[in-house]
């Protein structure tokens, strides 16, 4: 059995009429890179604070390396490095300064602070901006300084909140090849998202959040044998007739069909030869169509099928 990191056991919390976690329990082990899916208002954020102690909460546990977390357990707090969702930094510091006064906090030794200090901007490739403002820095780079400040005093266990919301591509896989160096480097890692690729390619557990309560949890492989889909196709097509979508419909495997005009989507449940059955009736129809695409499930579909909602809007 690994140590366990985090251990959240039952807990609500209410704000006013609002109950935004509703008795949410969570176990995390050292060395895990854990996820916490879900869409925006679905109660990620108090989950952290209420598990830093910057939050009451009405009921449940919350101990961190195994022992009760409380606003007052400085010797759990420096243990951890946080990485909240809205940047904080200060504006008359400059970027040097600023990742070294926070790595101040927990580092009285000035050649260790230093040390630390200058590997952390060299972790998130701000080489380059040591003089600056943060006033001058684009979003990502915003981001990244912050990051450096959250984990310059090599923490054990690293609290990410959305770090990648407003941020550009090249940052953001800065961002999470970052995260993943430091999980082999031996942290432990939180990181919440509402980006469910983002949460696929670096988190080693998941637990999908909605309206305070987790809805499901495990590896991204565990999470999409939990549903029915398999496979849903994508089949570019102009003025499908009904009878001939409802003939797709009613084939082996095939358990839904949407069509918006201009695209037929097949949503599939196990079984082979899926897509050729699919083809096979639109060519007895005489039908052209364009492109055709087969996807496998994603966390979306988890969503999906467990909500009956998507996971995040289209614009997003
Ligand atoms: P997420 O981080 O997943 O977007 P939050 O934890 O921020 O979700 O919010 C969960 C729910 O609690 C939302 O419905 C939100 O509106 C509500 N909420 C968050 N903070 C407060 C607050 N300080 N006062 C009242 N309601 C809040
Ligand atoms: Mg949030």
């Amino acid at each position: 059995m690994k140590n366990s990191v985090v251990k959240i056991d039952n807990l609500v919390k209410r704000y006013g009429d609002l109950t935004a976690l509703d008795h949410l329990s969570l176990d995390i082990a050292e060395g895990e890179v854990f996820g916490l899916l879900g869409p925006n208002g679905s109660g990620k954020t108090t989950t952290i604070n209420c598990l830093l102690s910057l939050l009451t909460y009405d009921k449940g546990d919350i101990e961190l390396f195994g022992k009760k977390m409380s606003p007052t357990a400085y010797n759990i707090k420096k243990e951890i490095g946080v990485i909240m969702q809205n940047v904080a930094v200060f504006d008359e510091l400059t970027v040097y300064e600023n990742i070294d006064y926070f790595c101040g906090l927990y580092i009285n030794d000035k050649a260790q602070r230093k040390q630390y200090v200058d590997e952390a901007v060299k972790f998130v490739g701000l080489e380059e901006f040591l003089k600056s403002r943060p006033k001058k820095l684009s979003g990502g780079l915003l981001r990244r300084l912050n990051i450096a400040c959250g984990i310059a005093h090599k923490p054990k266990l690293i609290i990410l909140d959305e770090p990648t919301v407003a941020v550009d591509p090249q940052s953001r896989n800065k961002i999470l090849e970052g995260i993943e160096q430091l999980n082999r480097e031996g942290a432990t890692v939180i990181y919440t998202s509402h980006y469910m690729e983002e949460v696929e390619q670096i988190c080693t557990r998941i637990a999908i959040m909605d309206k305070g309560k987790k809805i499901a949890e495990g590896t991204k492989d565990e999470l999409k044998r939990m549903i029915r889909n398999t496979e849903t196709m994508n089949i570019e097509i102009i003025d499908l007739p009904d009878e001939v979508r409802s003939k797709i419909s009613v084939l082996p495997h095939v358990y839904n069909t949407e069509y918006d005009g201009s695209k037929l989507t097949v949503y599939c449940s196990g079984g082979k030869h899926n897509l050729t059955r699919v083809l096979g009736v639109l060519q007895e129809h005489e039908l052209g169509f364009g492109r055709v695409y087969s996807e496998l499930p994603t966390l979306n579909d988890v969503f999906l099928e467990i909500t009956g909602k998507a996971l995040r809007d289209k614009e997003d």
